[in-house]
């Protein structure tokens, strides 16, 4: 075990209104240490971006509905901060800095109608003490490190003008320019063709090592993270049903659920 910095305890996420209430998440355990990335894995519905949203408190409550369980991030070793019942302002300080998000869909967080620079250099200056030249130098350092082709130039492009993965590129660069400890990617290369989802895996895990953040990784193909995450957490509606390191949940699946998802792609695992 290493250093907790994610530590999601019990967490119970419902949906309420007059007539029902839904429970999409139940009793939820799950960790990230520094330095680690974990998976959770699921199919579509079973409750990993509920889980992911909760843990920046991203889903209005009402109608989500908290009724036990915490979500305690370690800003440092020995000091923590229970995120559910954390202040707006607590909440504000966090996001962005400490802990960083990005999604499966880079236009929901890009804006259209101004060039990736200024977008970069607005996060930049949002984080940094930085004049907007710096923040321009460090906006095309970003871009470098994210391997943008041609980063001088990309600054200029307004997101329609990149691809999707040089889109989702320029996503990761801007959740880099906070230096988080922990990164949270929810599908980020679902919507890739595979050779493009495969190099953004092997970014994600360059930056990871040269950073030491850790990672959260969400997505529905197991198949996804059998080279790339350390542990695995399998979600069925909304429970765990297995958690293991990457290579013991390949070797040995031990849920129907997990075997069945293993099954899907026969030939492709290692
Ligand atoms: P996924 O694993 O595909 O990310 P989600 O976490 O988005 O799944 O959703 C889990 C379940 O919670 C789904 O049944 C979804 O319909 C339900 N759900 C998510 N958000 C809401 C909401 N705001 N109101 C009601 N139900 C919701
Ligand atoms: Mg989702």
């Amino acid at each position: 075990m290493g250093t907790p910095l994610l530590q999601i305890n019990n967490l119970t996420v419902s949906f309420e209104n007059e007539n029902n209430s839904f429970t999409a998440v139940k009793n939820l355990n799950l960790s990230v240490c520094r330095g680690e990335i974990r998976a959770l894995v699921g199919e579509s519905g079973s409750g990993k971006s509920v889980t992911s949203m909760s843990i920046l408190q991203l889903i209005p409550s009402p109608p989500a509905s908290y009724k036990n369980g915490s979500i305690l991030f370690y800003n440092t070793p020995d000091n923590c901060i229970n995120l559910l019942k954390a202040s707006s302002s607590e909440i504000e300080s966090i996001r962005g800095r400490s802990i960083a998000m990005i999604f499966q869909e880079p236009m929901t967080a890009l804006n259209p109608v101004l060039t990736c620079g200024d977008q970069m250099i607005e996060t930049i200056m949002l984080h940094q003490q930085l004049s907007k030249k710096g923040a321009t130098k460090e906006a095309i350092r970003l871009f470098t490190s994210v391997k943008i082709n041609d980063p001088e130039k990309a600054i200029n492009k307004y997101p329609h003008e990149l691809s999707g993965g040089q889109k989702q590129r320029v996503m990761i660069a801007m959740a880099m320019s906070g230096k988080p400890d922990l990164l949270i990617c929810d599908e980020p290369t679902t919507a890739l063709d595979v050779q493009v989802q495969k190099s953004i895996l092997i970014l994600l895990k360059e930056l990871q090592q040269e950073t030491g953040m850790g990672i959260l990784f969400i997505t529905h193909d197991l198949n996804v993270v059998a080279s790339f995450a350390d542990v695995v957490t399998v979600l069925y509606k909304g429970e765990v049903v297995e958690e293991n390191s990457t290579k013991l949940l390949f070797e040995k699946p031990e849920h129907p659920y997990t075997k069945a998802l293993l099954a899907c792609r026969p030939g492709l695992y290692p």
